[in-house]
């Protein structure tokens, strides 16, 4: 017979419960955490003191209540001691930010990254140079509980190990070794795909809030996806799920970065789209680029139009396979998807009426992501804190030594 779960284990339990509460929802009183959480107030009180003394959350009086008697107090995130580092590599883009507990971007560095081989040792250096420039500036009583990064390619689950990274020119980067070891945090460093962390972030935090079954389709040189079901990332037997760029949408079509040819991202991606628009060449490329067309075709300009129009039939029917397979409640299009789909959705529109079935399309809602540029850079730091949020107690007892 196995024994159920011991009153050390419901306490760890409710502590990161209460703690997600205040993390993803904000302030939170003490009142509403009873009811939202289904617990005693003595119980809500002893969690709230626990994590209130591990330097986690603290309580205060509520501003105004509007209302007579004593009022419930108000439970925080300690957003400016508590705080991870969140990295985000993509094909044009170095980022990394400085996140406090409760969400809020506490301070940030970019970088433009040149397009070419993935330089290890030179990119995580970088990565690493940043946080400890952003690190020098903290109080002393700032405590930093996580790292991870998002990176544009297939990561290996369990080593940060990126497998594969066509648009970052990666294969086989011990990255999240390596950039652990130049932070010499003593901290290890999450690594996972930019898309699936954007899905993520935009299901906590973004358009996707409270929606159990989503897709997240983001768009940089090539197309990734995340697919929420359930209220769950589909990652696959080895995390390398999710990889809606490379469906097959036109067998015989472009030459994809992957080896294979007509994958939804070779024939929507930036580069499609800016052949299509007579914009390929000359050095122009990235969101700056694509943004362009999309301007030029709200102008009236009839290439850029033919070009958009070209690019949402091929979105319009990789969503509409993804429709019927998953049937999600929401598809979102974030990165330089956003821009695409405002600029084609007439295209994607008619293409699901004609390849979505009945029942899946009738309910559907197409949204662009809330959190934009920020998607997967959020993703990454909500990976960071994820194993506090598990055990709140023991990861600040283990970081403050
Ligand atoms: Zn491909």
């Amino acid at each position: 017979m196995r024994a159920g779960p011991s009153q050390e284990d419901i306490r760890r339990h409710n502590l990161g419960a209460l703690l997600r509460h205040v993390h993803l929802g904000g302030p939170t009183s003490r009142a509403e955490l009873t009811s939202k959480m289904g617990l005693n107030r003595s119980t809500i009180m002893a969690l709230t003191s626990d994590l209130t003394a591990a330097g986690l959350v603290r309580e205060e009086l509520p501003r105004e209540t509007g209302r007579a008697g004593r009022p419930s107090l108000v439970v925080r995130p300690e957003s400016s001691r508590v705080y991870v580092f969140a990295f985000d590599v993509g094909p044009d883009r170095l980022a990394v930010a400085r996140v406090g507990l409760g969400g809020t971007i506490l301070d940030r560095r970019e970088a433009v990254r040149r397009r070419g081989p993935f330089e290890l040792e030179e990119l995580a250096g970088m990565l690493a140079g940043f946080a400890r420039q952003m690190r020098r500036k903290t109080r002393a009583d700032t405590v930093c509980v996580g790292a991870a990064a998002a990176v544009s390619g297939g990561v290996r689950k369990g080593d940060g190990v990126i497998r594969f990274g066509p648009n970052l020119q990666a294969e086989e980067i011990p990255f999240g070794e390596e950039l652990g070891r130049r932070l010499g945090l003593g901290l290890p460093v999450s690594v996972g795909n930019d898309a699936n962390l954007a899905a993520l972030a935009e299901h906590s935090r973004g358009v996707g809030v409270a929606v159990r079954d989503l897709i997240y389709l983001h768009g940089d040189v090539g197309i990734g996806g995340g697919i929420i079901a359930g209220g769950h990332l589909l990652g696959g037997h080895e995390g390398y799920g999710g990889e809606v760029g490379h469906m097959v949408v036109n067998p015989g079509g472009r030459v994809c970065g992957c080896g294979s040819r007509g994958c939804l991202e070779a024939e929507v991606g930036e580069r499609a789209l800016l052949e299509a628009a007579g914009k390929l060449g000359g050095g122009q490329h990235g969101r700056d680029a694509v943004r362009a067309v999309v301007d030029a075709a709200d102008r009236g300009d009839i290439v850029a139009q033919e070009a958009l129009k070209r690019v949402g039939d091929w979105l319009g029917l990789g969503v509409a396979n993804l429709v019927n397979i998953f049937n999600p409640e929401m598809v979102i299009f974030g990165g330089m998807l956003r821009e695409i789909y405002l600029g084609s959705a007439a295209q994607v529109r008619s293409r699901m009426a004609l390849h979505a079935m009945a029942p899946q399309r009738e309910r559907l809602r197409l949204r662009t992501s809330a959190l934009a540029d920020d998607a997967t850079l959020v993703g990454a730091a909500e990976l960071a804190f994820a194993h506090v949020l598990a055990d709140p107690l023991e990861v600040l007892a283990r970081v403050t030594g």
